[in-house]
């Protein structure tokens, strides 16, 4: 039996009783004390529990008792990870993964069946689109993509065996935005699983609960650790969907390390005044970088020239840390520009204290034609930035120089 998580818990003494805000659950919610009187929370590097006897044991595995049994069905500093994202999101429970590909591909085994249809759009996260396209055809499971800038037309590409709508909403490379409202509707109408990656915006900027997403997930490697130090998922949802994945990803292994977890749950505890920060930078960046001779656009969500500013001013509190422009100079001006910085690291990760750079057409995406470039927003000379902490000068600095030499 999956281990309730501590809203309906009620004898662990760290777990808050009186009503707090999300961010301060963040920070307080803890797991229970250990005799040694601990402030932090020690880390359960053990792979199993004991039992103080045999009547307990047989219990436990029953499911008639919530003891813990084995870290890969759950764990302590697992746990409080979670307990912490559920606040964070509203979520009823939670089960927590080693990346955010395994959170991804756990939610897609757990629920599509062959024969199964999912309805998506191409702009997703690279790994998720080669799960789609490439590996689905193994298990006879289909797809649509719809089309963004059409939602009327969503509707009618779901069919009988359509079971889940997956969506990201910024896109990643692209900051596209999804109208989680509207999709919402539709999977409720349709009585369809919709499960969001909320990876680039997190809790702080929006939660997708509130728009009718049944579950959400994350690659907590991104701004939940937003140090660059370890690799981690989390879904988060609906009790009864959640119990089916904790199943699937108990029985298949993809769990997430305690040390993991301890890190990742003390790094939620500056989640908030790490994301306010990274969108101040992120803000004042667009506002110099507007405008700029060399650059063809610039896209950030709440920047008034994004196409679905409205939509991203409705669901999002903020733009997010994540900046993208479009150099004159294409390709070739993309590399001249990577070249050319002398902070910003050139890196694949995102979310980091340390802002990064990336050209998505001569690294992660260059295996891609020119039109399957641009059907998920990439141009040739398409840079993204993750804006990090560093001072707000340092960064710009940085970027100019560079887009001097591009
Ligand atoms: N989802 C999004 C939006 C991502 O950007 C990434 C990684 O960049 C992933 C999922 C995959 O996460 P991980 O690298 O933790 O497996």
């Amino acid at each position: 039996m999956m281990k309730t998580n501590f809203l309906l818990r009620g004898n662990n003494i760290n777990y808050p009783k009186m009503e707090q805000k999300p961010n301060t659950q963040a920070i307080r919610i803890q797991t229970s004390r250990t005799n040694e009187k601990e402030h932090s929370t020690p880390l359960f590097l053990t792979s199993s529990f004991c039992f103080d006897d045999a009547e307990q044991m047989r219990a436990t595995f029953a499911g008639e008792l919530e003891n813990n049994i084995y870290t890969r069905f759950e764990n302590p500093n697992v746990q409080e990870f979670i307990d912490k994202m559920c606040a964070l999101e509203g979520a009823e429970t939670g089960f927590a993964t080693a990346s955010g590909m395994s959170a991804i591909f756990g939610c897609f085994m757990t629920f599509l069946n062959a024969g199964d249809h999912l309805l998506s759009c191409s702009s997703i996260f690279g790994s998720t689109h080669t799960i789609i396209t490439k590996y689905f055809k193994r298990w006879n499971i289909d797809y649509s993509y719809g089309d963004l800038n059409d939602p009327e037309s969503w509707e009618a590409l779901i069919t009988p065996k359509t079971k889940m709508i997956y969506i990201e909403t910024p896109t990643n490379p692209g900051l596209d935005i999804v109208d989680m409202e509207w999709l919402g509707k539709l999977a409720k109408k349709h009585n369809l699983i919709f499960l969001v990656d909320n990876c680039f915006a997190t809790p702080v900027l929006q939660r997708p609960i509130e728009y009718g997403a049944d579950l959400i997930l994350h690659s907590a490697t991104k701004w939940l650790d937003g140090q660059g130090r370890v690799l981690g998922g989390v879904v988060v949802g609906k009790k009864e969907l959640i119990q089916e994945i904790y199943l699937f990803c108990r029985n298949t292994g993809p769990s997430l390390s305690p040390f993991n977890a301890w890190l990742l749950s003390k790094s939620l505890e500056t989640l908030d005044v790490r994301i306010q920060r990274h969108c101040d930078n992120a803000e004042a960046l667009v506002k110099a970088l507007d405008g700029h001779p060399k650059l063809n656009s610039i896209k950030y969500p709440f920047h008034p020239s994004h196409p679905m500013y409205e939509i991203a001013k409705k669901q999002m509190k903020r733009g997010g840390g994540l900046v993208t422009f479009d150099l004159k100079g294409g390709l070739e001006s993309g590399v001249k520009f990577l070249d050319a910085l002398q902070m910003l690291t050139l890196t694949s990760n995102l979310g980091d204290t340390r802002s990064i750079a990336s050209h998505p057409a001569s690294t992660t995406h260059a295996k891609l034609t020119p039109e399957e470039q641009e059907a998920v927003g990439i141009t040739p000379g398409l840079i993204r930035i993750s804006v990090g902490l560093e001072d707000i000068i340092d960064i710009k600095g940085d970027i100019i120089q560079a887009l001097e030499k591009s």
